[in-house]
């Protein structure tokens, strides 16, 4: 496997609000490389043959035989694509971390091991590592001789994880003593490297790299779980544990650039894992309900079924065209640059934080509906352990829940944006003050273009258009002090993930023509049917959002220039529903792979 780069703009956070992506420029799975395809294969195979057949011996908490999996894992390089070849990695793009990514999604509880292996605890040292620890450490985990775990929540502090309690007390010779107790470690019942952060003398908090095997070590009991029951998950123990000065991970009082960069990547990875998940159970459905028999007809026939198919594969198009187009950024930013120098990685995580956001939301509500609507395609079966789609449902709950909750990341979306036009380095207010004015001066209003997706790039400027508005009204409404808004801020999030979610889609579908004319209008009926829907939960967010910030003809003002904005006509998404739905059915599975 050797490095491969992509063609697209180099990232900067958020600007993408404010400037046109020009179509032809973004990174989309029609881009992968025959190498990727390579990978791919490998990952597939890897899953299929040796993963899924373990599955139910995973479920009975064989802790053996997960290692054995993460040992192969390793053998055939997926612990790899993140690490630099001089500290036994394969120093891969991106994009080949979300191709492997995509399949260990697939993996059912194996995929939490995974994640937390690679992604909490492989890409904190590769980032944040000295080279002496990478030495130390990285070799064994990326070769899966050695497994690792993130611990940074405790029984008191989830979302506030930074309120820590874990101490750990400076001694007199440079060391650390920890003491404290870890909640909810996945991988806790047997990796033999923590990632744990912990508060110095009770006040910085510092991330630590401690050895299974250290004097004071100590896991709890397995966690009784709703779903991932092949995946450990325990407290971590630490009773007056001696850690050196050199196993400090970054610097003293500098934990939350580790937590929080780790959590980027991972939150990326979640939504990437997601598609995973997605695809699988788009497969099932669609077999299910070909084979299903009700009132003399395969029940794949009935519109109300088509409906479910076709959203649930605009749903997982949307996702993936969103992971593919932030890829695209990541890889850009870091072509050209030693894989073994993190810094450009760490810079670009936090550049890119609320786009990870995003994607951490819309990737884990995506998932949720999709198996959902997989449980109810099922119908009675749905319900039963026979068929999968009830162990999927269970075990994706927590998505939702971990890499920080969807509340916390919702927060955060807009929270990013605002902190960096308030610091000068976005420009959002003046954007919304020109808009007001440009919106309020009728020759703006273009008129319906004539082609499906030129016609949808219109909207989606307008989405564009009215994200900046409400946020930029927010930001000169409350300064500061928006953070004490959170309703107003989960709006915000909402548009925002949905703007995004509705031009990675139609920039995707716009290359089709070029990148997959096969089935170039399946790509345009996806596109089309999200873009008609985020509009119209946009215009519903933007009103609730604009008359909590004011009343009176301040409000009627800002809704007559939001009802100028998103003036459109509504396409046929029943009849793109159904040519989705029955390609779905026709291919037994996923249409964009
Ligand atoms: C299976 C599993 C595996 C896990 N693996 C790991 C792991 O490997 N490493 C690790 O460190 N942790 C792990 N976790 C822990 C996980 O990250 C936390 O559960 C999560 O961050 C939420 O924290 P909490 O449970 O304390 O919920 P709380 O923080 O108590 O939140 C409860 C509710 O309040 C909301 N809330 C909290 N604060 C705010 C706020 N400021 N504004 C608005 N709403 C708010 C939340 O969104 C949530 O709905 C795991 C958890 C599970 C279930």
């Amino acid at each position: 496997m050797t490095k491969t780069a992509t063609t697209t703009p180099t990232a900067t956070g958020g600007i993408w609000l404010l400037e046109e992506t020009p179509v032809g420029t973004v990174f989309t799975p029609e881009r992968l490389t025959e190498e990727h395809h390579l990978i791919d294969q490998t990952a597939e195979e890897f899953v299929s043959n040796e993963i899924l057949p373990n599955h139910d011996r995973l479920e009975t908490k064989d802790w053996t035989l997960a290692r054995r999996l993460v040992s192969r894992a390793g053998e055939l390089g997926l612990l790899a694509t993140d690490v630099a070849e001089e500290h036994g990695g394969l120093g891969l793009d991106k994009a080949s971390t979300v191709v492997v990514g995509t399949r260990l999604g697939q993996a059912g509880s194996f995929g939490s091991t995974f994640g937390a292996h690679t992604g909490l605890t492989i890409l904190p040292l590769h980032c944040f590592g000295t080279d002496s620890q990478k030495r130390r450490y990285l070799g064994k985990l990326v070769s899966g001789e050695w497994v690792g775990a993130y611990c940074l929540s405790e029984s008191s502090s989830g979302s506030d994880a930074l309120g820590a309690k874990t101490r750990a007390t400076r001694q007199s010779d440079g060391s650390f003593v920890l003491t404290g107790e870890k909640m909810w470690i996945t991988n806790g019942g047997f990796a033999d490297l923590y990632v744990v952060f912990a508060k110095v003398d009770g006040e910085a908090f510092t991330a630590f790299l401690v050895e299974r095997d250290s004097l004071g070590v100590s896991t709890g009991k397995e966690e009784h779980k709703m779903g991932l029951h092949g995946s450990s998950t325990t407290p971590v123990i630490l009773q007056d544990v001696n850690v050196p000065s050199e196993n400090v991970l970054g610097d003293v009082a500098k934990g939350h650039k580790v937590a929080f960069n780790t959590l980027n990547y991972g939150r990326f990875k979640l939504a990437v894992a997601a598609t995973g998940s997605a695809t699988i159970a788009i497969g099932e459905a669609a077999k299910y309900a070909a084979e299903r028999q009700q009132f003399g007809r395969p029940i794949a026939c009935f519109g109300a079924i088509k409906h479910k198919l076709g959203e649930m594969t605009v749903r997982t198009y949307v996702v993936e065209s969103m992971i593919y187009r932030t890829t695209g950024l990541l890889d850009s930013t870091l072509a050209g640059h030693d894989p073994a120098d993190a810094g450009p990685l760490r810079a670009i995580l936090e550049d890119l934080a609320a786009e990870c956001s995003i994607l951490k939301v819309a990737g884990s509500e995506m998932l949720h509906y999709v198996l959902d609507e997989n449980v109810q395609i099922h119908g009675g079966n749905g319900f039963v352990k026979d068929y999968p789609a009830e162990r999927h449902y269970r075990d994706s709950r927590v998505n939702r829940i971990f890499e920080g909750t969807n509340e916390i990341n919702r927060l955060l979306i807009p929270g990013t944006l605002i902190r960096r036009s308030l610091a000068g380095s976005l420009p959002l207010i003046d954007a919304a003050k020109r808009l007001q004015n440009e919106i309020m001066d009728p020759p703006t209003l273009a008129a319906a273009s004539d082609t499906p997706l030129a016609e949808q790039l219109r909207i989606v400027a307008a989405l564009k258009k009215t994200s900046v508005l409400v946020l930029g009204l927010a930001v000169q409404r409350y300064r500061e002090k928006i953070s004490e808004q959170q309703e107003l801020l989960a709006y915000a999030a909402d548009i925002l993930i949905d703007t995004f979610g509705a031009e990675s889609a139609v920039l995707r579908a716009s290359q089709a023509v070029v990148d997959a004319p096969h089935n170039e209008s399946l790509h345009t009926d996806a596109a089309s049917t999200y873009v008609n829907e985020a509009a119209e939960r946009i215009q519903t967010a933007a009103r609730s959002a604009l008359a909590s910030m004011d009343h009176g003809d301040t409000l009627r003002l800002n809704l007559t220039a939001l009802r100028r904005l998103l003036k459109f006509t509504p396409v046929d998404t029943v009849s793109m529903r159904r040519r989705l739905a029955d390609a779905t059915v026709d291919r037994g599975g996923y249409i964009f792979r």
